[in-house]
Parts: C-alpha cells; sequence; structure tokens
C-alpha cells in the first residue's frame, strides 16, 4: 500500500589509487524519533498517517539495509529494541546510548528517551571498544551524547584499527555558541583518544556549514574531510540534507521551510571516498518534502564508501 521507495544511484568519485586498503560502508542518519514527530516536530503538509509508526517502522528497516553498510550510526533513535531486534536478524549487533533527558519523555506515547547508536555487520568488523559518553559545555554536562567505538576489520589483520563516533548537537537556532562548544569537547576527547589513527565522525551536527563548529571540525588536528564535499567539484557541501515544513510559531497559520545542510560524515585523511549516495532533487521528494509515505525521516540518510588508504 505504501508508494515505491526513492531510487538514489551512487555517485562513484575519481580513483586512481593503487594501494587501494579495505573499503568501509558508512551510514549517517537521523531517523526521527517517533515521540517527537507526534510531539513537538509539527510538520505541517506532512500526511498524518505517514507519522503512524506501523507505517514508518518497515521503512525505517528498509532504508538501514537497503545499502547494506557495515557501520550505521544513527541520532533520534527511541525505537533501539525494534531496530536491534529487526537488524540483528540479518547479523547486525548495536549499541545505544540515551540522551540525559531526551525530549521525548514529554510526550504520552513515548517509548523511553531517545539518543544515538551504532549498528555493525558483524561479518565485516569487530568491535575492539566502545564508550559513550555525554558531551560538556564548559565544564558541565550538556543534553548531548556521543557514542564511540573501535573496530578492526575481519580478515585484514594488517589493517589499523579504525574509530567511529556518532553525535547529535543541540538543535534550534540562537545555539550555534552551545554546539562549537559540544563539538570543540567532542574533538579534544578524540584528538586524546586516537592520536593520530583512522577516525569517521558522523553526526546531526544542526549546524549548517557556516558555524563554527563546522569551521571547527575542518580545522581539526585529526586532519577531517566532509565525505559529501566529494560530491561536487567545487568541494562544497549539498545544498540540503533535510527538508522539510514545520508550523510557524510566528504566524499562526503560517508554515516556515527548513532546507539545509546539517548532516555530515567526516573522516580523517587516512580515507578516500570512493562511492557517495547521491541527494535526491527536490522534484524526486515531492512538493511537501519531508517526511512523507515515501521516506520515513525529515533527514536524507547519507552513505559513503570509504577506503582506507595505505
Ligand atoms: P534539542 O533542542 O537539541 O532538540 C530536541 C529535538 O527537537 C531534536 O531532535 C530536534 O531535531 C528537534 N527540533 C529541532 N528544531 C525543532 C523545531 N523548530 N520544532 C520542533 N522540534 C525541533 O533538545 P534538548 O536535548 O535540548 O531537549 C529539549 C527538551 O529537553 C526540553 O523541552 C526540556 O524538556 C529538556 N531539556 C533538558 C535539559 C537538560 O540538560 N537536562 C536542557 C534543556 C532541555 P533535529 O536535530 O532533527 O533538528
Ligand atoms: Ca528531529
Amino acid at each position: 500500500k505504501l508508494p515505491p521507495r526513492l531510487k538514489r544511484e551512487f555517485f562513484v568519485c575519481d580513483d586512481n589509487d593503487k594501494n587501494a586498503g579495505p573499503v568501509i560502508r558508512v551510514m549517517q542518519w537521523n531517523i526521527l524519533a517517533q515521540a517527537l514527530c507526534h510531539g513537538s516536530d509539527n510538520f505541517i503538509l506532512c500526511p498524518k498517517e505517514a507519522l503512524h509508526w506501523e507505517n514508518r517502522n518497515l521503512r525505517v528497516i528498509e532504508e538501514l539495509l537497503q545499502y547494506s553498510p557495515q557501520i550505521l550510526c544513527l541520532q533520534e533513535v527511541d525505537k533501539f529494541e525494534f531496530v536491534k531486534e529487526n537488524l540483528g536478524k540479518v547479523g547486525y549487533e548495536g549499541i545505544f546510548f540515551p540522551k540525559p533527558d531526551s525530549p521525548c519523555l514529554d510526550f504520552r506515547h513515548h517509548t523511553g528517551p531517545d539518543g544515538c547508536a551504532i549498528f555493525y555487520a558483524t561479518d565485516k568488523v569487530k568491535m575492539i571498544s566502545q564508550k559513550c559518553i555525554v558531551l560538556e559545555d564548559d565544564g558541565f554536562e550538556t543534553n548531548q551524547v556521543c557514542v564511540i567505538c573501535t573496530f578492526g576489520i575481519i580478515g585484514n589483520d594488517h589493517t589499523p584499527s579504525f574509530t567511529v563516533a556518532v553525535t547529535h548537537l543541540k538543535a534550534k537556532s540562537g545555539f550555534e555558541e552551545l554546539r562549537f562548544s559540544q563539538g570543540s569537547y567532542l574533538l579534544r576527547y578524540l584528538e586524546k583518544m586516537v592520536e593520530s589513527g583512522p577516525v569517521i565522525v558522523c553526526g546531526d551536527f544542526n549546524a549548517d556549514p557556516k558555524e563554527k563548529v563546522y569551521a571547527a571540525f575542518k580545522a581539526s588536528v585529526l586532519g577531517l574531510q566532509s565525505s559529501y564535499t566529494y560530491l561536487s567539484k567545487t568541494k562544497s557541501e549539498p545544498d540540503y540534507t533535510t527538508w522539510k515544513f514545520r508550523g510557524s510559531r510566528r504566524s499562526p497559520g503560517g508554515r516556515e521551510e527548513s532546507c539545509k545542510t546539517i548532516d555530515y560524515i567526516w573522516h580523517s585523511k587516512h580515507f578516500r571516498p570512493k562511492g557517495i549516495l547521491e541527494i535526491p532533487t527536490g522534484e524526486d521528494l515531492g512538493e511537501n518534502k519531508l517526511p512523507s509515505l515515501v521516506f520515513p525521516s525529515d533527514h536524507l540518510s547519507l552513505v559513503c564508501d570509504l577506503q582506507l588508504t595505505s
């Protein structure tokens, strides 16, 4: 009964590296918390039935499995047990860390707090260590978290282990300084932890490329680059990773359009992007944009093939 899924192709990056190492396919996706899409999100043009869990649940799993990533980095997970059970059937394991005071708990029919999660394909990678942290601002814990895992590649004992971090920074305008502070804390943490080793940082940063936190990631001593800039000749970010309409707080009955790039897959110089899942056109997303019966979140999934260079 649901309409067909979005068809998205992989852009193939130029490749003339002879010292090719193993390729890791990574997904970054804010899956949209079920409690929030019914609660505070106010997606004014989205058909009500598209937000019903019985219409969303399999669409979420379809999206997670469609491209067979080895690592999945997720935000707004308030249905961890559901995702874990379904991905578990096809060989994934996962780690979840809830936000200290999740806004999901404000809503009547919530199913627990939302948080960040990492899933990994147990036939491709093995987890070496895991760490769940609360991001700090000026020495104080905030309501935002990060899951950090170090992985080895199965059957590739000679390649170094690599670290993957997934985070979801504070939302909304007016919190640019807090996002910068949270991002800087995470960078300092990772710098100490991975030293100069391979690292991938995925997240819903809630910050467009003009924000200070973006500049901080770009300038980090970890040597991070944003994978999706490899989609364009000018090495700029895509035009959007989320596109939605919300009811307006300022003018009752009105609506506000939000079309921006706030989700990223950062990788250290040990990796080279080989393939990147293209961003659908505005036309592909349809007149009312996201979420919809076709696509279950207001954020697009990002998927990148990252090759370890030797
Ligand atoms: P955030 O401000 O980071 O946002 C929570 C969610 O709201 C995000 O998932 C975000 O989605 C979504 N969102 C973004 N923009 C809008 C919008 N315009 N309208 C509706 N939803 C939007 O949450 P906090 O973690 O700061 O939590 C907020 C709630 O938690 C408060 O209502 C309060 O109850 C409590 N709280 C607790 C604090 C604590 O330290 N314990 C501190 C502050 C609040 P996306 O990322 O997709 O944009
Ligand atoms: Ca959201």
